[in-house]
């Protein structure tokens, strides 16, 4: 990772740095590219969005840079926070006034004057977000680094430019932000910092809501989510961020017999699952899976530990947590639930003799997420017995084939009826009552059950046949 003097010249090769240098010394003004750009370069992670800081009026800086790139630039103003951005082509600039700031208890948002580079990386979240690269032309491509952020960087450790009880007091999203980017990069927090975010943890409570479910999205959607959540509970933030986590925790034993710890499994369950998947809300499920563990969890003398009915009680759970943690309540927390109540199903067929018929029942409640639900079921199996963990991923196997000859052979992943509850209302001259329901649903349970096919003429036959042993006749 040994980026030189000259080597880091060159990541500012593209002419946009030059607009930019030319106009800052026409201009008479410092101007750094700084934060998470120059931290991407380092860690050799692509960064879209470039931040400017300009010594001075950081508008004015983006006007003189609009106008001398001519009409391919768009640039927007925003007054009141004193920033512009400057789009050209897929290159965004975001230019900001060097700040400094003082902060008051309630709040986070700080009182802003004009400031010095050194305010503006004191005033940074952590030393490997605070390096500044200087764009006017006498420094062109030079490193400012002034709390060792490139040595942190090598030791991989997050540590805060300042007294960490201070970073964490003024804006204790911060510490969030401090756990999320141990998460995406796998930092080690530094002691200091991590025992501060202990003490401050308290402070959270005045951070929204939807900032911290943006911070545990960004968690969730890391290569191993698991490293941010234990990082969450060892501090105490999980505690006051996420309750319902803490209660999947411990082990209880009883005459001998203990059950496993519920939080662990499930944070293996994601890390598995993580592997597989990009898929954010899917990973929430796996985070969500067994959350009603501990409210169904029975001892039952003769059979053990018990949790009956968790999925059902988790998928009831989902809503509240979502609407609590300002998540989406569309399709996405709906996706969710339904993983979460049908999370125990393939594991079910797993373990019995695989009927064509309960594979059919299956497909017909999963629909188009019946992938996604096998891999979040394969992502469960965190046996340790290695004979125990292979009889169910080699069943899953067996599971998997099934559901492919079984949807080829009767297309019920998306299965419409194919008699209407209207048809039956039609034929047998009734309005809507019980029995046409009834009659739809005997014609569903013949055709997942492989009674009949899934085609129009047998299912027809078979609502005639039926319909006359209830009495009713058609008027055809
Ligand atoms: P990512 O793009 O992965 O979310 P980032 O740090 O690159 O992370 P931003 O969150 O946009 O992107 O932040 C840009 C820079 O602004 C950071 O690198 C940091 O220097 C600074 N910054 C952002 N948020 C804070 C904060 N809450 N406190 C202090 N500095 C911050």
């Amino acid at each position: 990772m040994q980026i030189t003097k000259e080597d880091l010249k060159t990541y500012f090769s593209d002419s946009i740095f030059t607009v930019i240098s030319e106009t800052a010394d026409r201009l008479g003004l410092e101007c750094y590219v700084v934060g998470g750009y120059v931290r991407d370069i380092f860690l050799q992670r692509s960064s879209k969005d470039i931040d400017v800081v300009v010594v001075g009026n950081g508008i004015k800086m983006a006007e003189a840079l609009g106008k001398k790139l001519g009409k391919k630039a768009h640039v927007s103003i925003f007054k009141n926070f004193g920033t512009a951005q400057v789009k050209y082509g897929n290159i965004e600039i975001e230019f900001v006034g060097a700040r400094k700031e003082s902060y008051q208890r309630d709040s986070r948002k700080p009182i802003v004057e004009d400031g010095t580079l050194e305010d503006d990386q004191n005033r940074r979240d952590f030393t490997i977000n605070a390096l500044a690269v200087c764009l006017n032309k006498e420094q062109f491509g030079e490193l400012i680094d002034p709390f060792s952020g490139i040595e942190d960087l090598e030791k991989r450790i997050i540590r805060t430019p300042l007294d960490p009880d201070i970073t964490f007091s003024d804006d204790p999203l911060r510490m969030m932000r401090g756990i999320r980017f141990a998460t995406q990069l796998n930092f080690h927090i530094e002691e200091e910092t991590f025992e501060s975010i202990k003490h401050n943890k308290e402070r959270i409570e005045i951070i929204s809501k939807e900032r911290i479910a943006e911070e545990l999205n960004k968690i969730l959607a890391s290569p191993r989510p698991s490293i941010g959540f234990v990082l969450l509970d060892e501090c105490g933030l999980l505690e006051l961020i996420f309750p319902e986590l803490i209660t999947l925790q411990g082990i209880e034993s009883r005459n001998g017999r203990a059950h496993k710890d519920n939080f662990y499994h499930t944070l293996e369950v994601l890390d598995n699952l993580s592997q597989h998947t990009d898929n954010l809300w899917l990973r929430w499920a796996a985070l969500l899976h067994d959350i009603a563990k501990p409210i169904c969890k029975r001892w039952e003398p003769k059979v053990g530990w018990t949790f009956h009915n968790h999925n059902f009680v988790g998928e009831k759970m989902v809503p509240n947590i979502f609407r609590n943690m300002k998540l989406p309540m569309n399709e996405k927390m709906k996706y969710v639930q339904k993983m979460v109540g049908l999370h125990m199903r393939p594991i079910a067929l797993a373990e019995e003799i695989v009927t064509d018929s309960a594979i059919r029942r299956l497909l017909f409640d999963a629909g188009d997420d019946i992938d996604e639900l096998m891999t979040l079921c394969e992502a469960d199996i965190t046996s340790k017995n290695q004979v125990r963990k292979q009889k169910f991923l080699d069943n899953f196997q067996l599971v998997r084939k099934k559901l492919k000859d079984l949807e080829e052979k009767d297309r019920i992943r998306n299965f419409q009826p194919p008699i209407s509850g209207e048809e039956i209302m039609e034929t047998f001259g009734l309005g809507p009552c019980r029995q046409v329901g009834t009659i739809k649903s005997l014609i569903k349970d013949a055709i997942l059950d492989g009674v009949i096919p899934n085609e129009y003429e047998a299912a027809y036959n078979y609502m005639m046949e039926k319909a006359k042993k209830l009495g009713l006749k058609s008027i055809k």
